[in-house]
């Protein structure tokens, strides 16, 4: 079986003291053992998060660039998450494709730096409202993927956690519904089978992500193809430990 996955991502989200109190939340919080939890602030609260976070719990970036070192003014490296701890990263979340125009080469170039510097990636896709009212949502998602499986290969999927984000339920309380998300988990997972090889269709975590709360969490988590979930909003609250639990 895949371990059950949950995700969260402060996005630009947080002060000293409320990432503090988080992070001291969470490391005395009773979680399912059997679910993998990562939280993922912003940038500048990596290592504090990191220092104050129980070890069971994991660290990600929000992003990365895909050079180890160099003049590269705003940026941080692969090696240096390596050097922090920071043992996970999010890639390819639709802000960055959209806001800062990430494309879907670059999201690959940058998955495939992480992966060779030993960093872990959870790595988003999911279509628009308009793509998914022009019934072209599998083919936004699988060019998105494909795109790193044309670099990474076969074997860098051990490492890779696919968070399937529709945009149209990224923070505006519209969720996917439990038959939407695993229709589309479900067609991931055949593309994996196809692209790839059916043992990593097997092993990929596929987890959903747009509007997760403790309401909706545990019918979400009950479809065959979600394997967990990345939490934007409801992850800076008590009731993320909710969220966590609800595959128990
Ligand atoms: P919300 O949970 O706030 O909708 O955000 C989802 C998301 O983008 C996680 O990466």
């Amino acid at each position: 079986g895949r371990k059950f996955f949950v995700g969260g991502n402060f996005k630009m989200n947080g002060t000293i003291k409320t990432i503090t109190e988080i992070v001291h939340n969470l490391s005395t919080a009773q979680l399912d053992p059997n679910t993998e939890v990562v939280i993922a602030p912003p940038s500048l609260y990596l290592l504090l998060a990191r220092e104050h976070l129980a070890p069971h719990i994991e660290v990600a970036a929000q992003n990365v660039f895909d050079k180890p070192s160099g003049a590269f003014t705003g940026e941080i490296s692969p090696q240096q998450l390596k050097d922090s701890n920071i043992t996970w990263v999010v890639l390819g979340h639709s802000e960055r494709r959209t806001i800062l125009r990430e494309e879907d080469e670059f999201v690959a170039a940058k998955t495939k730096a992480a992966l060779d510097a030993g960093i872990n990636v959870i790595l988003c896709c999911g279509e628009s409202l308009e793509e998914r009212e022009k019934g072209v949502t599998v083919d936004v998602v699988t060019r998105q993927l494909q795109a790193v499986n044309k670099v990474i290969g076969k074997d860098g999927w051990k490492n890779v956690v696919i968070a399937y984000e529709p945009i149209w339920a990224i923070g505006t309380g519209k969720v996917a519904t439990t038959e939407q998300a695993q229709e589309v988990h479900a067609a991931v997972r055949k593309w994996l089978a196809d692209a790839v090889t059916p043992e990593v269709a097997e092993f990929t975590r596929i987890i959903y992500g747009g509007s997760v709360t403790e309401k909706n969490s545990p019918e979400l988590a009950k479809q065959p193809d979600v394997d967990g979930f990345l939490v934007g909003g409801a992850s800076l609250k008590p009731a993320f430990v909710e969220i966590i639990n609800s595959n128990a």
